[in-house]
């Protein structure tokens, strides 16, 4: 297990508010309070790599029918296309085409030269050389042995042909299956595939692949355990190490994702929290509601101080040297006005000395907050908690909206006014 803690380069600043270690509500949470830094120097990226692309510019074409160019279905494809088009120091490239829609039988042609996104239906003839032909499921059931699938992503060598041999692919599919959405024969329909998923199915593509089979690294995040809008620092490292641009351009991307990865107990191992929704967990990251206390404000949900969770990267492949600061904050408003304005009060503050290159922070930590620091807030009202973090010497990144998230939080004046 590569869990590195370095206190050392930390400092906290505490403004108005005492911070303090309790314990989190989930006994199962084996990680402690304050940093870790997880660092990517000691990974063979090789090892990752399950038939990368020999070529990593790509164009895929996409059905002009259910994705026509400018709608929102449309919109999902071109925010993961873009995820990918971003990572500096990568050649990676994907050029989206509108083409008709094509049959099971033309998606997987023997002589195929072309990458495709498309629906579907496997019920249809022909075959589909990466599951089952005609399973229609959209989830697994063990005891029936119904292997489900939602969306696949299919590689073709050419010598080899679709999921064989070979050490590279040349082309794929990236398919939808058409049991599983109502946009496949209505495209006014919303539950057309979306950019987390679809980033998700690229990475396959270019060679990624489940966070199952990465041996000692399951501290990190990545679009291939999902729910993840951005690409993580481990994804951007693995398009960078496979697909290499020669004249390396050196950037510094802070980005703070919704996801936190949190270490369990040995029987789970890590899992993947939320900074501002539920998804995948039986809560959230952060408290949802505190009330009012002996001058202090509590966790509804544990009678405790609240406890506060976030993650950010430097995704990007230049280092911040140890003359910069990097910031993250967190912060509680009324929501009506930016993250950086005066109207919020600071909950806590933090900082680095530099930061390598590609690290994943993990942060959490108890803050003690009395009634006085929030004043100026209402209760019963819905205040927004916000996490930011930017180098405070530059503030370079400080318009960029990836450096910052939020999630919904009120205050109750009694536990009694509780909801959670
Ligand atoms: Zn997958």
């Amino acid at each position: 297990m590569q869990k590195l803690t370095l206190p050392i380069a930390v400092l906290l600043v505490t403004p108005i508010i005492s911070q303090q270690s309790y314990r989190i509500v989930d006994n199962d949470i084996v990680e402690g309070r304050g940093f870790r830094i997880s660092q990517l120097k000691t990974i063979d990226w090789d090892d990752f790599a399950n038939k990368p692309l020999r070529k990593p510019q790509v164009t895929l074409h996409v059905s002009k029918h259910h994705f026509p160019a400018g709608s929102a279905a449309r919109k999902e494809i071109d925010k993961a296309v873009t995820m990918f088009n971003n990572t500096s120091g990568s050649t990676v490239r994907i050029t989206v085409a509108g083409t008709d829609h094509k049959s099971k039988a033309d998606l997987f042609d023997n002589n195929t030269s072309r990458n495709y996104f498309s629906y579907l239906d496997n019920t249809a003839s022909g075959s589909f050389p990466c599951h089952n032909d005609g399973s229609t499921a959209c989830s697994d059931d063990d005891d029936k042995g119904i292997d489900g699938w939602v969306m696949n992503a299919c590689k073709y060598n050419r010598t080899y042909g679709w999921n064989s041999l070979g050490r590279k692919a040349d082309h794929f599919v990236i398919s939808v299956n058409t049991h599983c959405k109502d946009h496949a024969s209505d495209i006014t329909a919303s539950d057309y595939p979306k950019a987390d998923n679809i980033a998700h199915e690229l990475a396959h593509a270019f060679g990624m692949g489940h966070a199952d089979s990465w041996d000692s690294h399951q501290d990190f995040l990545s679009t291939m355990q999902g729910n993840m809008p951005t690409l993580s620092s481990f994804d951007k490292y693995y398009l960078r190490d496979i697909y290499p641009e020669e004249t390396n351009t050196k950037k510094v991307e802070l980005v703070v994702p919704n996801a936190i990865r949190v270490e369990y107990n040995n029987d789970i191992g890590y899992k993947n929290f939320y900074f501002n929704d539920d998804e995948g967990t039986s809560r959230k990251a952060n408290p949802k509601e505190l009330y009012l206390k002996d001058r202090y404000f509590w966790d509804c949900e544990t009678n405790r101080s609240p406890v506060f969770w976030a993650s950010y990267f430097n995704s990007g492949n230049k280092k911040i040297q140890s003359d910069k600061e990097v910031w993250s904050e967190i912060r509680l408003g009324k929501g009506t006005s930016k993250v950086n304005s005066s109207g919020n009060v600071v909950l806590s503050s933090q900082y680095h000395k530099g930061l390598e290159k590609g690290a994943q922070i993990t942060w959490s930590q108890g803050v003690k907050v009395p009634q006085r620091s929030l004043s100026d807030l209402p209760f019963n009202r819905t205040l927004k908690l916000y996490f930011m973090v930017d180098t405070k010497n530059t503030f370079s990144e400080k318009s960029e909206d990836n450096n910052s998230i939020n999630a919904d939080l009120i205050l109750r004046n009694t536990k009694a006014d509780c909801s959670v």
